[in-house]
């Protein structure tokens, strides 16, 4: 985890290797499941059983290619990241077993996002 360039503050640039998987917006990629009603809700965790919104992100964007979750302490909202084989993407999201110097990718489907499976990549980064 080092930085190997430096233009101040905002728009900074870095190169670091982290380790990429992919995601899509079904349940078992989100941690939701269905309740009685049929309604989406969270299935584990402090929210387990809440209503849920289904392919909308933790800032409150619609998840789409190029949606990035990430360690909002690390890397903010708004952080862009250009990463080799995916392309370019923005932090918009986020997730419990997402920190330090992990990042989930989104796929539209989930077959794809397996497809990505894990992969140890240099990402560009540019902060906000
Ligand atoms: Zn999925």
């Amino acid at each position: 985890m080092a930085g190997c360039a430096s233009l101040g503050k905002g728009g900074r640039v870095e190169y670091i290797t982290l380790e990429a998987t992919g995601y899509c917006k079904c349940g078992e990629c989100c941690g939701w499941r269905r309740n009685l009603l049929l309604q989406p809700v969270y299935a584990y965790g402090p929210m387990e059983g809440e209503k849920k919104k289904i392919g909308i992100t933790a800032s409150g964007t619609k998840a789409k290619k190029g949606t990035i979750a990430a360690d909002t302490s690390v890397f903010p909202f708004g952080t862009r990241m250009r990463i080799p084989g995916y392309g370019d993407g923005v932090v918009e999201d986020r997730g419990g077993a997402i920190q330090g110097g992990k990042i989930d990718l989104f796929f539209k489907t989930h077959k794809q996002a397996l497809e990505w499976g894990r992969q140890m990549v240099t990402v560009e980064v540019r902060y906000p």
